[in-house]
């Protein structure tokens, strides 16, 4: 396959604006800085996997499928823009979430609701009792099954059932963000600028590795750094293999090798991805309100927030000297998620928090 010539189904909207931040540029006192708003594709609130699901509908299409079902954590971006994709070509949207059942409806869930997709939660609580060695093989077999078991009932109902791995990570997926790469090479010289680096989130891989591939192919003049959004990230070595599997299928003509991959992972007592996958965390919720105040961009808890106070980090140490492109892969409805909306609630409104924060009360003597 030729990555030039391979189809797309526009899902969301791809040149997105890239953007000079001035005030953050000042304020961390390094090189220029700039963003890439891949929050903004468009479909469904946006969000960087809207460049992955252009090419994976295409094949869906191709191959005649009619559902599309994909996995995720309970709040998944991935989930709910899988979803919104699937309603644009009249398939069935179905998510099987990792996680009990919420009590209380907020953030991504809320927006899968209305676009009234078919939810699955699977709740795997019950393996806590095994000893550790067991407990994650026993989680990822029970989903397995489940995740069987709903294909063959909708199967047995005539759908042709398209199961997308996590975060969309596919060969399809991962096209898009090769294909990002000349876009953003063309965005550049346009407004004549010359960033050394950029900046993306490291979750299950897709992104980065897409980028990295396109940056290869297209001899980009920066260098792709992710930085894992846990603690517990995917090794080098698996997302070099993958890396070296996109060459493979879009005849690209390198090989990758995993030291050649710049992961920054931040200082051992106060690491970029925080404390665990999408746990609320003091200095992620600091970042987000950084970037608000300096350029009135959102971005998220799970993702981008981490990434960001990694950007700025290496940015302020002097490790990325020279300018530097961050991009924005989107989650912002995670924001009103109700485990962030409750981490939210100290640290910007309660007490001293409240400093810019006036009541004036009409009295009526
Ligand atoms: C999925 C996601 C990422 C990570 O992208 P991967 O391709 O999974 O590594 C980053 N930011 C947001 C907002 C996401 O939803």
């Amino acid at each position: 396959m030729n990555i030039g010539t391979l189809k797309r189904a526009p899902v969301g909207c791809v040149n997105t604006p890239l953007e000079y931040m001035p005030r953050l540029s000042r304020e961390l006192g390094g090189g220029r800085l700039y963003i890439k708003r891949d929050d903004l594709t468009g479909l469904a609130l946006g969000g960087n996997k809207a460049r992955k699901l252009d090419y994976i509908v295409q094949y869906a299409l191709e191959n005649g499928y009619t559902a599309l079902m994909t996995f995720g954590g309970v709040q998944t971006n991935h989930g709910r823009l899988t979803a919104a994709a699937a309603i644009r070509y009249g398939l069935k949207p179905i998510l099987v979430l990792k996680g009990p059942r919420p009590d209380y409806l907020s953030g991504n869930l809320l927006l899968d609701r209305l676009m009234g997709c078919d939810l699955y939660f699977v709740d795997t609580e019950a393996a806590e009792v095994l000893p550790e060695a067991e407990r994650e093989a026993a989680k990822r077999r029970y989903l397995e099954d489940c995740a069987q078991a709903i294909i063959a009932d909708y199967e047995a109902r005539g759908e042709k059932v398209l199961s997308i791995p996590v975060g969309g990570q596919t060969v399809h997926g991962s096209a898009g963000y090769i294909q990002a790469i000349p876009e953003l090479m063309a965005q550049c010289e346009a407004q004549d600028i010359h960033p050394k680096y950029l900046v993306v989130g490291y979750g299950s891989t897709g992104t980065f590795a897409g980028l990295w591939a396109g940056a290869a192919y297209y001899h980009a003049p920066f260098e792709v750094v992710g930085i894992p959004i846990e603690p517990d990230y995917r090794p080098r070595e698996e997302t070099a293999a993958f890396i070296n599997r996109l060459s493979e299928t879009f005849a690209l003509g390198f090989t990758c090798r995993a030291e050649d991959l710049r992961l920054e992972t931040g200082p051992a007592e106060a690491p970029y991805g925080g404390i665990g996958y999408n746990e609320p965390d003091p200095v992620t919720q600091e970042h987000i309100a950084l970037l608000a105040r300096m350029e009135a961009v959102f971005l998220d808890p799970c993702y981008t927030g981490k990434v960001f106070y990694g950007f700025t980090d290496l940015v302020r140490r002097g490790v990325l000297a020279g300018d530097a492109v961050f991009l924005h892969t989107g989650g912002a409805p995670g924001l009103w998620s109700r485990e962030h909306l409750d981490a939210m609630q100290s640290s910007l409104w309660s007490g001293k928090a409240e400093d810019r924060v006036h009541v004036m009360k009409l009295e009526i003597p």
